[in-house]
């Protein structure tokens, strides 16, 4: 029995509250690019548009909800607790 690989999850910080895009009041979605990380995009983000080019990454997703968004940040812990490993990281 081979253990499958367990690669590519560490840096994900997942169950993050959603926001809804400032441009079109609309809520983000979750995704994953080519590279295997794990991004949050506006619906209105297509590839061949800049209708909306609103789209972070999970760190810089972060970043802006502890900006903007603190409240909903501060309702949930575990994520919380993600934030300061997070800015324990890039000290
Ligand atoms: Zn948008």
């Amino acid at each position: 029995m081979a253990s499958t690989a367990a690669s590519s999850s560490a840096s994900q910080v997942g169950g993050l509250p959603w926001i809804d895009c400032p441009k079109y009041k609309i809520q983000v979605i979750r995704r994953k690019s080519k590279a295997g990380n794990m991004y949050y995009t506006c619906p209105n983000n297509f590839s061949n548009d800049d209708t909306c080019a609103n789209y972070w990454f999970e760190d810089q997703y972060l970043a802006y909800l502890c900006a903007n968004h603190p409240d909903k940040l501060m309702s949930k812990w575990k994520v919380y607790r993600a934030l300061l490993l997070l800015l324990r990281f890039k000290a």
